[in-house]
């Protein structure tokens, strides 16, 4: 199981310091909710975060107004990444909890260009459970989604 790197509390974690710019980065866009820098690892070129200002360790602890926010600069971050570097496709990766590949406790979203055989690889296993589980699945989601 992948293990958190920084879990650091409000303020002191490694995006926090960087949103305060206690710690350099390669800094590319900033506005009242959301900042967008270099990813450190740049896993193909023009790899970008975009995270909230706010420290928020995950999806689940952002507001709606930041949810807007972080997907309007990604857009135009990635209309950014499209023209500086051409790539061939892009993803916008997130990743919320350790299970799930998180590794900075402080909400941000990928912004990854691509390019065939860039050896990037993200495991999606099947499972077709059929309609009868489907539809199972989609009440008990109906039921959480209900105000
Ligand atoms: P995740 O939590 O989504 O798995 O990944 C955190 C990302 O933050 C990694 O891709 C890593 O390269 C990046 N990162 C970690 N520390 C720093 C840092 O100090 N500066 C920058 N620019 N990126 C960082
Ligand atoms: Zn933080």
């Amino acid at each position: 199981m992948p293990a958190f790197v920084d879990t650091s509390p409000p303020g002191e974690c490694i995006f926090c310091k960087l949103v305060q710019g206690q710690i350099p980065s390669a800094k590319i866009h900033e506005d009242e909710l959301t900042i967008a820098f270099m990813d450190i690892g740049q896993v193909n070129p023009g790899h970008v975060l975009v995270a909230t200002k706010r420290h928020a360790a995950t999806l689940f602890d952002i507001t709606p107004e930041e949810a807007s926010a972080v997907m309007q600069t990604a857009r135009r971050v990635a209309l950014a990444a499209q023209a500086a570097f051409e790539p061939e496709g892009l993803n916008l990766v997130q990743f919320n909890g350790a299970v799930a590949g998180q590794t900075v406790a402080h909400f941000h979203l990928h912004v990854l260009p691509r390019h065939a055989g860039d050896g990037v690889g993200f495991s999606w296993p099947r499972k077709e459970p059929g309609a009868a589980v489907l539809q199972d699945y989609a009440e008990r989601l109906r039921q959480a989604l209900a105000p």
